[in-house]
């Protein structure tokens, strides 16, 4: 799945919508379908503590709980693809 290419992924990045802890992922909210970057901890998604995000297959991250700003609730996300691209952003922006 391509990413859109009408989103500002790093607008949705900077928005509490996303959340506060961890690395960005593209998820898809199992309730209403609504599309949005998030920010998920590797324990979330069913991975290590240790590992480096960037190295994750998008393939291997399970589903996670999140609020849903459209639903209305905390819902299931699905993730889509591991934003590698906003994660070097993030760790440049850091250093
Ligand atoms: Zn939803």
């Amino acid at each position: 799945m391509s990413v859109e290419t009408d989103r500002d992924l790093n607008a949705e990045l900077a928005s509490p919508k996303s959340g506060f802890q961890g690395f960005p992922v593209d998820a898809i909210c199992t309730g209403c379908q609504h599309v949005h970057v998030k920010q998920v901890r590797p324990e979330d998604v069913g991975q290590s503590i240790e590992i480096d995000p960037v190295t994750l297959d998008t393939d291997a991250l399970t589903s996670f709980k999140h609020i849903c700003y459209r639903c209305g609730s905390a819902t299931w996300w699905n993730p889509t693809a591991v934003l590698s691209g906003l994660i070097e952003t993030q760790r440049s922006a850091e250093e």
